[in-house]
């Protein structure tokens, strides 16, 4: 390559290529040297200092690629002693990263990917290993972080969720502000003190201009949310109740598993194991022939099991109604009869729900959709299969704003 074309290529301002160190078929060794006039930026007290007698040094690192070559740049930077503290300090470079070797437009480059891939497959598209991706992804989003969410954005529809990360039960409290499809705010915790975290931080005036307040029903986030958002209605969402109730008919599928293998019912086993779980959570419309059969005969083989799915299909009868009070009676009949069977994790979300029956009612006031919650939850799920297993939570978080939040790039392009 021709170093006029180079120069052009690499658009850098103020300095001026010096040589090409090497060039294979795959990447490219660029010197670049200041012009001498080029103001010297103090990396000790951020200060423009007239340049007089310097040395200098030479670091590398990685640009964006020039016509599928990998471009390395190998800088001259300037050292000086600084004026105000009077000590040694190399040049600060603006478009370059401090730490990382890379330059700035290179790490953005990481971090576009970043949010639409994993990073793994970020990684080998850009021939890097999983820790500089980590290092050189977190760095960008701290900084977005920083410009974008603190402090924390206010909203007048709001959903909050729990997400389990790790093994062991550790929970990371999310809010989804409803109308934007995005998460505005996380933290580790699922406790009242996390949630009080949010609402102290929008302050009292933004918290009771919030209207509606989405929540899976924990107690938890209610007396947060009964504290502050004191106008908010506070709604059992529908996707949250429907969480519950798979939850309870799992229940049922792993205590009547646990017996079939005690009973060494090898038919039953087969047919409870957890490729087939799915089946059990999906809405019986949903299912192809094949696994409405297999349904089918897994109820006609266990009785509890069958109770459990008669339960779920009635429970969801309950949204076929549209007005309160007439969905509050249905409902209320629902949770005598789940009182009255044998099942006790039916008996235990019953009173549950009876316990919290105006929030499920509020759903048919505040109709909030569920794909919200969902669509969050999948791409939650997705990223936990992510390299690294999240050991760094903070790191989690910010993925969770890059994905399903405020701080992913496909927001503010096209
Ligand atoms: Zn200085």
């Amino acid at each position: 390559m021709r170093i006029y074309s180079i120069k052009k290529a690499l658009n850098i301002p103020e300095y001026k290529i010096t040589g090409i160190i090497s060039e294979t078929d795959k990447e490219i060794n660029i010197k670049l040297e200041p012009y001498k006039r080029k103001p010297f930026i103090c990396s000790g007290c951020g200060q423009v200092h007239k340049i007089g007698r310097h040395a200098t040094e030479e670091s590398i690192a990685e640009d964006l690629s020039l016509f599928e070559k990998r471009v390395y740049l190998t800088i001259v930077k300037r050292r000086f002693k600084c004026p105000v503290d009077n000590r040694t300090h190399i040049e600060e470079i603006p478009w370059l990263k401090k730490y990382g070797r890379v330059t700035r437009r290179f790490a953005e480059k990481v971090n576009r990917l970043t949010a639409i891939t994993t990073n793994q497959e970020a990684g080998w598209f850009l021939g890097l290993d999983d820790e500089a991706v980590y290092r050189i992804d977190k760095e960008i989003l701290e900084q977005q972080y920083a410009q974008r969410l603190i402090p924390p954005p206010a909203a007048v529809n709001i959903s909050v969720d729990e997400v389990s990360y790790r093994k062991y039960h550790r929970y990371l409290t999310n809010v989804v502000n409803t109308d934007e499809k995005a998460i505005i705010w996380n933290d580790k915790g699922r406790r009242t003190e996390v949630l009080d975290r949010y609402y102290t931080a929008i302050g009292e005036d933004n918290c009771k201009k919030i209207e509606s307040v989405a929540l899976d029903g924990a107690r938890t986030y209610i007396a947060s949310t009964n504290h502050y958002a004191v106008n908010a209605t506070i709604v059992y969402d529908r996707f949250h109740v429907m969480q519950k109730l798979n939850w309870a008919v799992d229940m049922v599928r792993k205590q009547e598993l646990r017996k079939a293998r005690k009973d060494e019912d090898n038919e039953l086993i087969e047919l409870m194991n957890c490729r087939q779980r799915f089946i059990l959570l999906k809405n019986k419309a949903n299912l192809t022939d094949k696994q409405t059969g297999y349904l089918e005969r897994l109820c006609k083989a266990n009785e509890p099991i069958y109770k459990a799915m008669l339960l779920k299909e009635s429970f969801l009868e309950l949204y076929n109604y549209d007005i309160p009070e007439e969905a509050e009676r249905y409902l209320r009949g629902w949770i005598k009869e789940a009182l009255a069977s044998s099942l006790d994790m039916f008996k235990k979300i019953a009173l549950s729900f009876l316990d919290k029956i105006q929030y499920i009612i509020n759903w048919f006031k505040k109709k909030i959709s569920s794909a919200i919650s969902e669509g969050i939850n999948n791409k939650i799920k997705r990223l936990k299969r992510m390299a690294y297993g999240y050991k760094d939570i903070e790191y989690f978080k910010l993925k969770i704003h890059q994905h399903c939040g405020l701080l992913n790039p496909r927001r503010y392009s096209h």
